[in-house]
C-alpha cells in the first residue's frame, strides 16, 4: 500500500460511522433546541462541526436580542468563523434540527459550508428543498451536500409541541381580556 492510499483510508469513514456523527452532532444541536425553548424563542439549535469537533454553536435568539437575523444557524456559523478567524468555513458540516429558512440557506452558501444535515423539514419556508432549494442551486456559486431526517421525530415535536403551547396561551390571554370588566 502507497502511502498515499494509506491516508485516503484513514479519512474515509463508514456510513455506519458517519451516521453515528451524525446523531451525536444532532443530539447537541437538539439540546440547544431546548435552550432555545427555555428562553421562549423558537425551540432551532445548530452546530457546527470541523474535523469531527464542535467549534459553533447557536440557537434562536430573535425575541431576546430584537433581531431577526438571530437565528440558530447564524450564530453557530458567527461563533465558528470566529474560531477558525476565517469567513470561510471550508470543510465544515452544519447540523440543524429544522430545515434552514432562505436568509440561513444564503449564509450557508456565503460561508462555503461543506454539508447541511437538518432535521426536520419546514414545508412553509424551507430553503435546502422544501420550498425553495438554495443549497443545491445551479445559479449560485456554491452548492452544498445536503440531508435530512436525524432526529427528525423529536426537533419536529419539540416544535409542534412549543407552537401549540404558544396558541394556548395566547387564547387565554384574549380569554382574559375579553373577560376583563374594564
Ligand atoms: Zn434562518
Amino acid at each position: 500500500m502507497t502511502e498515499h492510499s494509506s491516508e485516503i483510508l484513514t479519512l474515509t469513514i463508514s456510513l455506519e460511522e458517519q451516521a453515528q456523527l451524525d446523531l451525536t452532532f444532532m443530539q447537541r444541536a437538539f439540546e440547544l433546541a431546548q435552550q432555545a425553548e427555555q428562553h421562549d424563542e423558537i425551540p432551532v439549535g445548530a452546530v457546527v462541526v470541523h474535523q469531527g469537533k464542535i467549534i459553533g454553536e447557536g440557537f434562536n435568539q430573535s425575541i431576546m436580542l430584537n433581531d431577526p437575523s438571530s437565528h440558530a444557524e447564524m450564530n453557530a456559523i458567527r461563533q465558528a468563523g470566529d474560531f477558525l478567524n476565517n469567513y470561510r468555513l471550508i470543510d465544515c458540516t452544519l447540523y440543524v434540527t429544522l430545515e434552514p429558512c432562505p436568509m440561513c440557506a444564503g449564509l450557508l452558501v456565503h460561508s462555503r459550508i461543506k454539508r447541511l444535515v437538518y432535521a426536520c423539514s419546514d414545508h412553509k419556508t424551507g430553503a435546502a428543498g422544501s420550498t425553495f432549494d438554495l443549497v443545491n442551486n445551479p445559479q449560485l456559486n456554491h452548492q452544498i451536500e445536503a440531508c435530512s431526517g436525524v432526529m427528525e421525530e423529536e426537533c419536529s415535536q419539540l416544535l409542534s409541541a412549543f407552537f401549540k403551547r404558544r396558541r394556548k396561551e395566547k387564547k387565554l390571554v384574549k380569554k382574559a381580556a375579553k373577560d376583563s370588566p374594564l
